[in-house]
C-alpha cells in the first residue's frame, strides 16, 4: 500500500462561489477521490487551516507521497513546516506539485531557484503532449491529451533542470511550457505537474487524474531512508583496521602532537 496525504490550501474554495461549485468538496477533495479508486493507494488530506496545517511529524511520517496545491495563501504557510516536510523529502517521501504550487515556499526549497514563469488567464485550450512515452508518469496517454480551458503557464520557467520531461504544453495563445518535470533531491522523487487552476474543472479530466495516479505509483519511496545526519564512525568502526593513520583530534598520534 502506497500511503498518500493530498494537502490543499483549500481558500478558493472558501471564498469564491464559483470554485465551490466546481469542486463542493475542495479540490484537494476531488483529488483524494480519484485517487481512493486505486486500490493500491491509502490516501487522507490535510488542509492549510488545521493545526500545524494537518501536516504533523506524524502525518509526515505516515506518508509516503504528499500532493501540494496551493496558490494565493504560499505566505501563510509556517517555515518550520516547510523545514518537516523537505526532511521528509529528502529522506525518501515522494512529492507531487500541482499547477501554482510552482510558487509554494517547499517547491522553491526543493529546488533553490525562482520557480517563475509567464502567465495568462483567458479559458484558452492546453494541449499536453506527451515527449516521454516510455515513462511510468505517462502510461496510458496517448500522444496528447487536451483541456478546453485553462490558464496559460509559459515559459521561461525558473527551475532547475529537470532529470526528466514527461510532458511539453501547447497553449491556445502560442506559449509553450514543460508542464510535467521529474527531480531527484536526497532520497526522494518530485514530480511538478502544471494543470489545475481553481477556476476550471480540471481535476474532474480523466486524464489529467491519471497523471496524478500515475506520479503517486512513480514517486513511492525506493529503498532505504535517506542518512540525514552526519554520524562519526570512529577508528575502531571503520570497515578495514587503519594501523598507521596521522594526527587527529581524538587520536593525537604515535608522536602525541603535531
Ligand atoms: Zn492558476
Amino acid at each position: 500500500m502506497i500511503r498518500v496525504t493530498v494537502w490543499g490550501e483549500n481558500v478558493h474554495e472558501n471564498k469564491n462561489q464559483k470554485v465551490r461549485d466546481i469542486y463542493p468538496q475542495g479540490m484537494h477533495g476531488c483529488i483524494a477521490e480519484a485517487l481512493r479508486k486505486d486500490s493500491e493507494l491509502t490516501v487522507q488530506t490535510a488542509t492549510l487551516e488545521q493545526p500545524e496545517h494537518g501536516l504533523t511529524s506524524a502525518v509526515l511520517e505516515a506518508t509516503d507521497v504528499l500532493t501540494w496545491w496551493g496558490h494565493m495563501a504560499h505566505g501563510q504557510v509556517q517555515d518550520a513546516i516547510v523545514d518537516r516536510v523537505q526532511q521528509r523529502v529528502l529522506q525518501g517521501m515522494g512529492l507531487i506539485v500541482l499547477h501554482s504550487g510552482h510558487y509554494s515556499k517547499i517547491f522553491k526549497r526543493m529546488l533553490g531557484t525562482s520557480c517563475s514563469l509567464t502567465w495568462r488567464e483567458a479559458g484558452e485550450k492546453e494541449r499536453l503532449w506527451v515527449c516521454n512515452p516510455g515513462h511510468p508518469i505517462a502510461q496510458g496517454i496517448d500522444r496528447y491529451f487536451e483541456l478546453e480551458n485553462e490558464e496559460m503557464y509559459g515559459e521561461p520557467f525558473g527551475i532547475a533542470n529537470p532529470e526528466e520531461v514527461v510532458f511539453i504544453s501547447w497553449f491556445q495563445g502560442g506559449e509553450v511550457f514543460r508542464s510535467g518535470c521529474t527531480f531527484r533531491r536526497g532520497n526522494g522523487r518530485i514530480f511538478y505537474f502544471r494543470p489545475g487552476h481553481e477556476m476550471y474543472p480540471t481535476y474532474h479530466h480523466a486524464q489529467v487524474q491519471r497523471v496524478i495516479r500515475n506520479a503517486v505509483h512513480w514517486a513511492a519511496p525506493q529503498g532505504s531512508r535517506w542518512i540525514d545526519s552526519c554520524p562519526n564512525i570512529p577508528v575502531e568502526k571503520a570497515p578495514e583496521k587503519i594501523v598507521h593513520h596521522g594526527p587527529t583530534m581524538q587520536h593525537p598520534g604515535p608522536a602525541g602532537r603535531r
